[in-house]
């Protein structure tokens, strides 16, 4: 049995204050349920926010993740910084990364390995776009993502990662993938695990991102294969945040 997961990424949104603001909301309304809650925030507010979730169960986590150890790479976060800030998650290869700054298949696998090497969870983020999706490729697509990770990785790597279905068209957009066509992209991704790895692919945990609301959180988590979600814009308020974390109760 898959436990439940919902990952908040606010982006580059608010302030050290209204940070810190939401997720004291978002502890004070937290209900002890059977599933996971943790928030992705900016860099920069990852050791104050650290303090304020320490003995909690709210988790925290990057948007991103540095593709090297250490060294002369300037504006990254390694591994191991984020680890110092008890992150328990990292984002790898979010659309945004690699639509606009450039994050390849190759360097969302190398960030992803390093993410593990310091036992933080890489949440893989993957998904078409429009272009794709018309043009019938959304499962090639998917296929290149994954394959990248799993030649770098292994399949058994993802034992200890999580993966995210994100149609770039539903991300930010207000369009969102309807639960049959969501359901449809996480079958075909447990599928492609389960043809190398059963066990793997039973208990991978794969979330649903684009668009997901608190009116529309329940019934895409009531679908077999959707195991949660990667919340954007939602994830900024925290009732709308709490409401799709709750939804994941009533599948
Ligand atoms: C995201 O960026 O991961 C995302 C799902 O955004 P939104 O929920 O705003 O579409």
């Amino acid at each position: 049995m898959r436990r439940p997961l919902v990952i908040g990424n606010w982006k580059m949104n608010g302030t050290l204050a209204s940070g810190t603001e939401l997720v004291n909301s978002i502890l004070a309304g937290m209900k002890a349920i059977e599933a996971d809650l943790a928030v992705c925030a900016p860099y920069v507010y990852l050791s104050e926010l650290n303090k304020v979730l320490a003995g909690t169960s709210l988790g925290l986590g990057s948007q991103n993740i540095a593709d090297q150890v250490s060294g002369a790479y300037t504006g990254e976060v390694s591994a191991s910084m984020l680890k110092e800030m008890n992150c328990s998650y990292a984002l790898v290869g979010h659309s945004e990364r690699r639509s606009y700054y450039g994050d390849t298949n190759e360097s969302v696998a190398a960030r992803y390995c390093q993410a593990l090497e310091q036992d933080i969870i890489p949440v893989l983020c993957v998904g078409e776009t429009l272009e794709e999706r018309e043009q019938g490729i959304t499962f090639k697509v998917i296929d290149e993502q994954l394959d990248a990770v799993i030649e770098k990785a292994g399949i058994e790597s993802f034992a200890k990662s999580v993966v995210a279905y994100e149609p770039v068209w539903a991300i930010g957009t207000g369009k969102t993938a309807t639960d049959d066509q969501a359901q449809e992209v996480h079958q075909y991704i447990r599928q492609r695990f389960a043809a190398q790895n059963a066990e793997i692919a039973e208990n991978l945990q794969i979330l649903y991102g684009g668009s997901c609301k608190p009116n529309n959180a329940q019934a895409l988590f009531a679908m077999p294969d959707i195991d949660g979600g990667l919340i954007g814009g939602a994830s900024l308020e925290a009732e709308s945040f709490l409401a799709i974390y709750n939804s994941t109760q009533s599948s």
